[in-house]
């Protein structure tokens, strides 16, 4: 009986938690080889201007598993952190945006068009950080005032100095910085003049119950007074209503992205999409 508990009492032998680690051992093992497998893909969600026009894309990362499917950056994202496999995948996101970037700039009537890139912690905080970017915009040729990186607050307090240092120095440069998911965080009015950023990213959690969450429209509303007092643009993400673009329009709100306006999408539907051949102008797919 007392073996009986005891053993009982070591996780080793609770099936449940070994299902799990071993789901994760698989994962990981899939993960280490994607790269070279080629199972990452990128698509690109459009980000709409007051005037109802696209002026940019997010660059989301997708992974094609020959046996698991589409895995969401939500199961995979944290695992590539924690393994540090981030650290290639990132590199390879951003060189892959910047090929497409540098493209689609080429276009007459694109070349104002920017690119956001999601940048992790792990990625920020890594020595080569600088050297990295720079070498990849160099290489592909893009102008780096088309090239955002959307870091989010918790990356940044990570290491502020550090985090300050770096974002000045690529600003200079010429790149912007967006803050992804912002408001779930702890940002004060204070702290964020500090920082280099160019965009608040307001977090699709505050945009979701616009018009029925009284307490999210006070946030909503203080974040686009917060930007507009800093002189930063705002963009809200997830915004997936006629009624929410309306809302958030009528705020003063700059830029806004969610399904309302297009789903992440690979480049060549994109293009089809957003891009009107007989004008040469970019329209959202409403
Ligand atoms: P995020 O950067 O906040 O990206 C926004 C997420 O919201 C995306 O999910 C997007 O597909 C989704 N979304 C966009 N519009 C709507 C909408 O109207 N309604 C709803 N419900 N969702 C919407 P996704 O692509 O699954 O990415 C999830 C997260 O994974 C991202 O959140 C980001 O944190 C991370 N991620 C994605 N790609 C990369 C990458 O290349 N590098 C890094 N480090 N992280 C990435
Ligand atoms: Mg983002
Ligand atoms: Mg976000
Ligand atoms: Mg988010």
């Amino acid at each position: 009986r007392a073996k009986i508990e005891g053993r009982n009492r070591l996780c080793f032998f609770d099936p449940d938690i070994q299902a799990k680690q071993e789901e994760r051992a698989k994962l990981e093992a899939a993960l280490h080889s994607a790269l070279v497998r080629n199972q990452f893909r990128i698509v690109f969600q459009p980000q709409i201007g007051t005037d109802d026009r696209v002026t940019g894309a997010e660059v989301l990362l997708r992974w094609e598993h020959p046996e698991l499917g589409m895995v969401s950056p939500l199961e995979f994202i944290a695992l590539a952190e924690e393994t540090g496999l981030i650290i290639p995948i990132g590199l390879w996101v951003l060189k892959s945006a910047c090929h497409q970037l540098r493209r689609w700039n080429n276009l007459s009537g694109w070349e104002s068009f920017t690119l956001s890139v999601n940048i992790s912690s792990r990625q920020l905080h890594q020595e080569d950080f600088i050297a990295n970017v720079s070498e990849i915009i160099l290489e592909t040729g893009v102008s780096a005032k088309n090239l955002t990186l959307e870091l989010t607050e918790s990356a940044i307090l990570k290491n502020v100095e550090d985090s300050i240092e770096k974002m000045n120095v690529l600003k200079a440069r010429g790149l912007s910085f967006s803050m992804d998911d912002f408001g779930t965080g702890y940002s004060s009015l204070s702290y964020l003049k500090r920082l280099p950023v160019n965009e608040l990213k307001i977090d699709q959690s505050f945009v979701r119950d616009l018009g029925i969450d009284l307490g999210d429209e006070v946030i909503v509303r203080t974040i686009i007074a917060m930007g507009q007092s800093l002189g930063l643009s705002v963009i809200a993400e997830g915004v997936e209503t006629a009624f929410q673009h309306e809302l958030v329009r009528g705020y003063g709100c700059h830029h806004f992205q969610g399904y309302l306006f297009g789903r992440p999408q690979d480049a060549k539907e994109f293009e089809s999409n957003h891009f009107d051949q007989s004008s040469s102008l970019l329209f959202p797919n409403k």
